[in-house]
């Protein structure tokens, strides 16, 4: 064995203990990292590779082997692996790790009678709520045995999970293999009776009558997730927490911007003749890289726009990418948001890296156009004639994600740092999406109607720099699943042959997010067993349960490829949910169930109750700004399906009320300030008129009351700390209503 492997083993055995020590601990910034062993066909010789930034002599990681041309296959068979196509016994993964602990933990506290939450010194017993449906906890048992039992009792009763896959489009073939190996069963064309789960292909909408069960998509996540207004979620957070949102390249949006952009870079260049900064421009509805381009001065962009002036994103161009072989490549990571009230986010622990099919140079005018060398994008690159497609997972133009950090782990990079790096980039990412998802959430899902929960499946295309720093550059709503690929047979004969590559890891996320979502298995997540829960990371057993649930259910599953991130991390992350909390206050005051944007008299009423005039601040003055942000994102909203202030709108008008009133602090510390006045303002009037409406209506039921007194919001019927901390209490229902969406499906 070389001094080289001695090393990689060094490594991974530190990784493996490093794991258990951060689960115990709940270190968030140690992650375990999505390592393969090494590949039996890939001898990585280390003078061979090279880690830019780290080696300046050599900016590219190259591999003495080749990249070989490789026909279609046959399926690889894949008992003895785990869900993301990992050999179980090559790395102690995690999931046992945490079983093992949690497991010991679990039991002790069964014997303490009372299950005491780490760090909170809780005690929890009762009926408890999750997801809008109640579950009760015995406190006094040992809580293993109370799980095992109701699942033996749920295994003898237990009819098969049902799943509507009739509009599941090219997710299909992989939904089908996933259903099959957990024995659910599918209902192809639908069914006249209700499903458990409705697997849609593109929207919260495909299937416009559904009142129970769970859908796999958030409705507005396809509108949140356009580049324009990822952009701007994510500039808001860059406004309020400029380090932890560095992750994403400088954008404008274009036509709004152009000016701004175009006076921002002549001064760069003024400041420094040597600065020569790239810029891609990327239509707003685009996907696959369709109609993406590379530009070096903001006036190509006129002459290639043109005077339609189409809706785009304009982005700093990432000119010093890490390479591989000399190649460009970028990470397709999928992540499952699990829930939005509580937020649970899961990472899968394998993904995809694509790779270009022409090496790399910085851009130069002479190489802008060549997409084959700056763009990543399989759909543009399988049509190169270098693309190269593989049944080895760790050649070939797409290639798992483990297999690669397993090439940088050879040359001595911290991948865990990677990894946790990736894990922090894609919390983040989704805290800044929720506020606006949430608005959606309520028009569609009204409170008082009956509705599915929902969760959905999102693909993060991360590249890394040289540095390896991990940059964001787009999320996908809808990521494609297909599990076979288009390739030519013959000269001119085109014919779709399976893709192993995306098999093992597409068919292990939909499998394992099934199984996360299975009825029957629903269990209160911590962060619904305690109150103020929030405040305090925690592990969830979630792995050590699935696998009882295996067992349960006589099959032979893998462990999860999915390790949740949220909860867990909530304490390092939670102080970023700000603009949440500016959301629920707009939704409070929203009015109109179903609306998305506030009216004049709604903002006056939020401006009164949270007593935010004065002599300074008069409501002539309220008027004035009302009007003043309204019309200018009007003209900017491409969605203005109602007149009106939405979500981003108000964010603006909250920032600047926040910035005249404590001048003297910085805007995050500004805007959390202001957000605890608000909210201790409603807190004391919802104190004061519970007590008038307590006199007054004493034998009214309390949901009644709620209603009466405009409270549908149970954020601001609870105290403060706990208010914040349960913004997952809030339960919102659905309202059937069409949408016409451009989707941006990745099929
Ligand atoms: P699309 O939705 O059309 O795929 P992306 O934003 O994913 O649009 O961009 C397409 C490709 O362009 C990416 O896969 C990546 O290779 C490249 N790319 C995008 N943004 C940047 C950037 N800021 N810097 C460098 N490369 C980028």
């Amino acid at each position: 064995m070389s001094d080289h492997y001695v090393k990689v083993k060094v490594q991974l055995e530190q990784m493996k203990s490093f794991g258990e020590n951060a689960e115990k601990e709940g270190v968030p910034t140690e992650e375990q990292a999505p390592v393969s062993s090494p590949p039996a066909s890939l001898s990585p010789d280390p003078s061979s590779i090279t880690i830019a930034g780290r080696d300046a002599s050599d900016t590219s990681i190259t591999c003495k082997q080749g990249l070989n041309r490789v026909k279609s296959r046959s399926k690889a068979g894949k008992e003895d692996k785990n869900s993301c196509g990992k050999h179980i016994s090559d790395l102690p993964l995690h999931g046992n790790v945490v079983s093992a602990h949690v497991g010991k933990n679990l039991n002790r506290l069964g014997h303490d009678r009372t299950l005491h939450i780490k760090g909170t010194g809780r005690i929890l017993q009762g009926k408890l709520e999750t997801n809008g449906n109640y579950v009760t906890v015995h406190p006094s048992k040992n809580i293993q045995d109370a799980r095992r039992e109701e699942g033996f009792k749920l295994a003898r009763k237990r009819r098969p999970v049902t799943v509507d896959s009739s509009k599941a489009k090219t997710s299909l073939e992989a939904l089908k293999l996933s259903i099959k190996q957990l024995k659910w069963k599918e209902f192809p064309l639908g069914r006249r009776t209700a499903c458990d789960i409705y697997w849609h292909g593109v929207s919260f909408h495909d299937n416009e009558n559904i009142v129970s069960g769970q859908v796999n998509k958030f409705p507005g996540m396809i509108e949140m997730l356009r580049k324009i207004n990822l952009s701007r979620a994510v500039r808001t957070m860059q406004d309020l927490f400029p380090e932890e949102y560095d992750f994403y390249p400088r954008s404008w949006i274009l036509p709004e911007e152009y000016q701004q952009f175009s006076t921002q870079m002549r001064m760069v260049k003024e400041n420094d003749a040597t600065v020569n900064p790239t810029f891609i421009v990327k239509p707003d509805g685009g996907s696959q890289g369709d109609g993406i381009y590379l530009i070096r001065d903001p006036s190509d962009l006129k002459v290639m726009v043109g005077s339609q002036a189409k809706q785009a994103v304009v982005q700093e161009y990432i000119q010093k990418p890490l390479l591989i072989d000399k190649l460009k490549f970028d990470i397709r990571l999928y992540v499952l948001v699990k829930s939005m009230e509580p937020l649970e986010i899961y990472i899968a622990k394998e993904g995809l890296t694509r790779f270009c099919t022409e090496p790399y140079q910085e851009p130069s005018q002479k190489n802008l156009s060549h997409v084959f060398m700056h763009l990543t994008n399989y759909s543009l690159n399988v049509h190169s004639g270098n693309f190269v497609h593989s049944d080895s997972q760790n050649t070939g133009s797409k290639r798992t994600l483990s297999s690669v950090l397993y090439r940088l782990a050879a040359k001595g990079v911290d991948i865990k740092k990677v990894w946790s790096d990736i894990i922090a980039l894609v919390i983040k990412t989704v805290i800044a999406v929720v506020p606006e998802l949430k608005v959606y959430y309520q028009a569609d899902i009204p409170p008082g109607k009956p509705g599915p929960t929902c969760f959905q499946i999102l693909g993060f295309d991360i590249l890394l720099m040289k540095n390896l720093k991990p940059v964001l550059l787009e999320v996908n709503s809808n990521p494609s699943m297909r599990i076979e690929h288009e390739q030519e047979v013959a000269p001119g004969v085109f014919e779709y042959v399976p893709s192993p590559v995306d098999e093992e890891v597409k068919v292990g996320v939909i499998r394992d997010t099934l199984r996360l979502m299975d009825p029957s298995h629903k269990k209160p997540s911590i962060s619904h067993l305690r109150p103020g829960g929030f405040e305090h990371g925690e592990e969830i057993p979630m792995e050590a349960e699935t696998q009882e649930r295996c067992q349960d259910e006589g099959g032979a599953l893998p462990s999860l490829c999915l390790k949740q991130v949220y909860p867990k991390y909530t304490k390092q992350f939670n102080y970023l949910r700000l603009v949440e909390r500016i959301a629920v206050l707009f939704i409070r005051f929203l009015g109109v169930k179903g609306n998305m944007r506030l009216g004049p008299t709604a903002f006056r009423t939020f401006i009164r109750t949270c007593k935010l005039s004065n002599s300074n601040f008069t409501m002539a003055s309220v008027d004035i700004l009302y009007i003043d942000i309204t019309r200018r994102w009007s003209g900017s909203m491409s969605d203005s399906r109602e007149a009106g202030m939405g979500l981003q709108a108000f964010v603006e008008a909250f920032f600047y009320m926040a910035g005249r009133r404590f001048k003297s602090l910085v805007l995050k510390d500004q805007v959390w300030s202001l957000l605890e006045q608000c909210e201790a303002q409603l807190e004391s009037q919802l104190g004061v008129e519970d007590r008038r409406s307590a006199s007054c209506s004493r034998a009214l039921p309390r949901a009644i009351k709620t209603q009466t007194l405009g409270l549908a919001n149970p954020l601001l019927s609870s105290p403060a700390p706990l208010r914040r901390a349960a913004s997952q209490d809030y339960r919102l229902h659905q309202r059937l209503k069409p949408r016409t969406l451009r989707a941006n499906v990745e099929n």
